[in-house]
């Protein structure tokens, strides 16, 4: 099974940039410490956070529940953190999950989204995917494709884009 996540308040855009990758990650604008850590052993879901108070709660302290205290608080920095620490697949940077409200995307014919659209999107583009949720509609633009030149920059996810390469000796 795919990994799944639980952002804290304070790594809202790492959870963006992980739902940009395919990822199932929850993000609440304002959490307690105790629900996040129930919500997370409930759904079996890595907790993501910058606050040290959290590693003091029981099932984090057991073992019972696995965090990933970000280091750094640049977005950027965070996200290398995660990719290196789970070895995170970064092959999957498609359209599969609203980076808005992480609902699973519905392909698009560009029929269904004439006039949702702007007209040189509608001229260029010819698949899209929407959101069931907050019907948001995606394609591969330009912030996607920025998005995208981002993750191949970050080294964790360079070996990922090699593996179709022969292995060299070790
Ligand atoms: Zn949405």
């Amino acid at each position: 099974m795919k990994i799944a996540f639980i952002a804290d308040s304070n790594v809202g855009k790492l959870a963006r940039w992980l739902r940009m990758m395919g990822y199932d990650a929850l993000y609440f604008d304002h959490i307690e410490d105790g629900e996040l850590v129930q919500i997370a052993m409930r759904e079996s879901r890595v907790v993501l956070t910058r606050d040290t108070h959290i590693m003091k709660r029981r099932p984090v302290s057991t073992g019972q529940l696995k965090v990933i205290l970000a280091r750094s608080d640049r977005t950027r920095e965070q996200l290398v953190q995660v990719i290196n620490d789970l070895d995170l697949d970064c092959r999957t940077a498609e359209f599969t999950r609203c980076m808005e409200c992480n609902a699973g995307l519905i392909s698009r014919q560009p029929q269904d989204v004439q006039g949702k659209v702007p007209p040189y999107v509608y001229l260029t583009q010819t698949q899209y995917m929407q959101c069931p949720s907050c019907d948001r509609i995606y394609w591969r633009g330009t912030h996607w494709q920025r998005m995208k030149m981002e993750l191949e920059k970050i080294d964790g996810c360079r070996h990922l884009n090699d593996q179709a390469a022969p292995k060299r000796e070790a």
